[in-house]
């Protein structure tokens, strides 16, 4: 039977020091987290050999490529990934590789893409959004939302109702239950979560409290994946900046790599940086 991985993915995420007045990871909002980050995670260097502050594109495209955006890119790069990025993303991607070896792979998040010209949609391509379009075709959108099959980037669906759509909440666990039940179809399955980034830059802390219990408990949940045989749950990020308070900007602080079920092992003893992640997670799917 073959491998069923579910990777969360958590934008912002990083290991800094155990001390409440510093991190907000262990001040309580989190506590399940909080103990996965002390006993579980294996630190991996997110700086990808280059001075600077480490972004989103270059170290998205690492996590999910395995080659060194950074390097392709000539420095680290925020936000979106640009032209010399998207090329190496569509020529090596985690969905791509795992398709090669038989396995299908789903992108979770729904997409609302109401009142967003196209000229806006071209630019505000995630590396998430890069990699899904060319191995998988198209992503998930509000009719899938609504059946459950597929989760908003905020898990809550508080931001969809922010920005102009009326749907109800649901709560952390419910999102968590809806990620197993796509993870449970497919070979590996993606979730990305940003709101640990989007809030930590802003540096309010009741709203980084609330986005912490909220992932919290959603964790817990997602995390039961991998109570059955053959199946990983697997937590990683692309740079730090939410452990540390004192700054709203991004931190070079190595992030977690949280594995729990099978090849957990394997993930824990041989990655140490950003770019071992997707060749790891490959090899665990029979060729
Ligand atoms: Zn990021």
């Amino acid at each position: 039977m073959q491998l069923s991985a579910l990777f969360f993915f958590v934008d912002g995420l990083g290991m800094g020091r155990d001390d409440p007045a510093l991190n907000p990871l262990f001040r309580g909002d989190c506590p399940t987290l909080a103990r996965w980050l002390r006993e579980e995670a294996v630190p991996l260097d997110a700086t990808l050999d280059t001075p600077g502050l480490p972004q989103s594109a270059t170290g998205q495209t690492s996590l999910f490529t395995g080659i060194n955006g950074a390097k392709a890119h000539g420095g680290h790069k925020e936000g979106y990934p640009g032209p010399a990025l998207r090329e190496v993303i569509e020529k090596q991607n985690l969905f791509d590789l795992v398709q090669a070896r038989g396995g299908a792979c789903a992108f979770a998040n729904a997409y609302y893409l109401e009142g967003l010209s196209p000229a806006e949609l071209r630019r505000r391509r995630s590396v998430t959004t890069v990699i899904t379009l060319k191995a998988l075709g198209g992503v998930r959108g509000l009719p899938e939302l609504e059946r459950g099959d597929a989760v908003y980037n905020d898990l809550v669906r508080r931001r969809l109702n922010e920005r102009g759509y009326p749907t109800p909440l649901i709560s952390p666990e419910e999102a968590g239950r809806h990620l197993i039940s796509i993870a449970e179809q497919y070979s590996l399955t993606l979730f990305e979560y940003f709101q640990t980034d989007t809030t930590a830059h802003k540096g309010s802390p009741e709203n980084t409290a609330r986005v912490l219990r909220e992932l919290d408990a959603a964790l817990v949940v997602a995390a039961r994946f991998a109570e059955k045989e053959n199946r990983l749950f697997l937590v990683c990020s692309d740079h730090g900046n939410i452990e540390d308070a004192s700054t709203r900007t991004h931190t070079r602080n190595p992030v977690p790599l949280i594995a729990f079920g099978a090849g957990a092992d394997v993930l824990r003893a041989k990655a140490r940086s950003l770019l071992d992640v997707t060749p790891l997670l490959v090899s665990l799917y029979e060729n």
